[in-house]
């Protein structure tokens, strides 16, 4: 899918400054040197991204969390053993070699080693950890697939396409207390599986609003109306819709996005995030589905069933509902 000489050339801009579009195992990444703050500033801009949101560094040499933060915590070992490569990111003190602009004068620095082939290959060749968010504009639902990010971030040449994401959302996003750790955002490691890492430290549950800046309640939004129909208990396609009646949908046409396998008969369109109820199948398939329904020219409105609060359920329900935030609070 991508040669080794396409890694080489997009390393040779990621080491001149410039920004680099590539794939990981969670979503595709807008990428630049994260020690060059000129190159960081970049992203900003192509996003229109606020500078209050901090970026995550993303490595492929465990090595290098030792020059990008300050102190030493034997639990990141034991993190990293366990889920490096992989979808987790851990925040840490940082040190001063990382740009102010990468971390939004925050003094941690949130730390990944994606677990994608590509990714790591293009981290080793420019030689340098690259910082990079989702390749999307601010707001706008994450891209994963290269066609993703070419419908929204036009002014970006190199775009390596490494096929489609999968995990298909962000990494779970933590940080480390003295005795515990709290978990910032959802994501396809759970509270449980980090505990298995690390059974001394248990999860905290109080979080400072400053923690996390770029946690908003708006995020991963499609450019056309989303609705959340809550469906706990609900057994029959019929409830489905006396729930959905009670609901105030715009005109127009709707789709269905289908967990449970049901159709909605009002609904001409439907999705299904998965074949049969598999919590990691729907997490891979959501925002394709949303990129979807948004590129629709037949669909007005998009109404999506509920998944279960487990495993992986929840970073999807986080998603889902801040998708939603902006429709449901006018
Ligand atoms: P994104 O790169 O868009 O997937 O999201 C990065 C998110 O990770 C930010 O919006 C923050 O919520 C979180 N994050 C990154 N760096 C830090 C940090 N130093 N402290 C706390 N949260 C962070
Ligand atoms: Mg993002």
């Amino acid at each position: 899918m991508v040669s080794k000489k396409q890694i080489e050339s997009a390393a040779e801009i990621i080491k001149s400054g410039g920004l680099v579009a590539f794939p990981t195992e969670t979503v595709y990444g807008l990428g630049a040197d994260a020690l060059n703050p000129n190159a960081v500033a970049k992203i900003f801009i192509e996003k229109e991204r606020p500078s209050f949101d901090p970026l995550i560094i993303h490595i492929s040499n465990i090595k290098d969390v030792e020059r990008l933060t300050k102190e030493h915590d034997h639990r990141v070992d034991l993190l990293a053993k366990m889920f490096w490569p992989g979808p987790l990111t851990i925040v840490l003190p940082k040190s001063d070699i990382v740009p102010d602009i990468v971390t939004s004068g925050l003094p941690t620095v949130g730390i990944r080693m994606p677990n994608n082939k590509i990714a790591l290959d293009l981290i080793t060749t420019a030689g340098s950890p690259i910082a990079a968010p989702s390749a999307n504009k601010f707001g706008r639902i994450s891209p994963t697939t290269a066609s993703h990010v070419k419908k929204q971030l036009t002014g970006v040449e190199c775009v390596l396409d490494g096929g489609p994401c999968q995990v298909g959302i962000e990494s779970t996003v933590i940080s480390l207390n003295r005795d515990g750790f709290v978990i910032l955002r959802e994501g396809a490691i759970t509270s449980d599986n980090l505990q298995e890492a690390i059974p001394q430290s248990k999860e905290e549950k109080t979080k400072s609003p400053l923690a996390s800046p770029g946690l908003l309640q708006s995020h991963y939004s499609p450019e056309k109306p989303l609705f959340i129909l809550e469906t706990k208990d609900m057994s029959t396609a019929g409830l489905l819709e006396y729930h959905l009646s009670n609901k105030k949908l715009p005109k127009g046409n709707g789709a269905f996005i289908s967990f449970s396998g049901k159709k909605i008969p009002s609904f001409s369109h439907t999705e299904y995030l998965s074949k049969n109820r598999d919590l990691k199948e729907a997490a891979i398939n959501l925002f394709s589905i949303l990129h979807k329904l948004e590129d629709n020219l037949n669909i007005d409105y998009i109404v999506a069933e509920s998944v279960p609060l487990e495993g992986i359920g929840r970073a999807i329900m986080d998603k889902l509902n801040k998708a939603a935030h902006r429709y449901n609070n006018k």
